[in-house]
């Protein structure tokens, strides 16, 4: 640790801080760690933005153990990305989830970026999927204010992402058995808290192909 700057004292914080939520949730439940040891089933594999203010368990007030959580900036799903699809399928063909969640966020810095020209070079790189969409979406955001046009762009990019993840083998074959498991895209507004649902959930192959597979 260096003792030029505060970075001791903020560490130090994260331990405190540990040390308090272990107490409480003892108290609430002696049991809760001890049973955590022994499996992780969770319901939900969770795709988020790395965005801090966007928390997986917190902004739905789950439980650890609940939630499978894959976060990166844009809450992207790139089919040339492993670190995604192994985390997909592990969820889907270990844990066995029941529901993959795609998390965006409205003004998210990530979908921000591919308005901009002058990004980090892995930034622009990362962001290319979103250059696409703001391509293809050029009409729909015709006449809208600058915001309104971010937003609109988060809640495409949360949709594409849906569709992204129906075309990943795992999840095919899932379907394919009759394994239950369903797609859907929420976005989350910083502003209020609140969290909304896009409307765009697939639980099968037939719908899958007939809405999303779009040439
Ligand atoms: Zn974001």
């Amino acid at each position: 640790m260096c003792d030029k700057c505060d970075c001791n004292q903020d560490i130090e914080q994260l331990f405190k801080n540990n040390r308090e939520w272990v107490d409480e949730i003892n108290e609430a439940d002696p049991d809760f760690f001890e049973s955590l040891v022994h499996q992780q089933k969770p319901e939900y594999l969770w795709i988020g933005c790395s965005d801090s203010r966007v928390p997986a368990n917190e902004l739905v007030k789950m439980d650890p153990g609940t939630i499978f959580v894959h976060r990166n900036i844009a809450n992207l799903v790139n089919s040339s990305d492993m670190n995604v699809l192994s985390v997909i399928q592990y969820a889907v063909e270990v844990l066995k989830v029941k529901h993959i969640i795609v998390n965006g966020h409205y003004g998210c810095g990530g979908v921000q970026a591919s308005f901009n020209e002058n990004n980090p070079d892995l930034i622009d790189h990362w962001i290319r999927p979103i250059r696409k969409y703001l391509v293809r979406a050029k009409k729909e955001l015709e006449g809208l204010s600058e915001e309104q046009k971010l937003d609109k762009l988060c809640e495409i990019n949360v949709k594409e992402q849906v569709r992204n993840i129906c075309h990943i083998p795992a999840v095919k074959n899932a379907w394919k058995k009759g394994q239950p498991l369903a797609i859907h895209g929420f976005i989350y507004a910083i502003k209020d808290g609140r969290l909304h649902n896009l409307k765009v959930s697939v639980d099968n192959l037939e719908d899958a192909e007939k809405r999303l597979f779009r040439s």
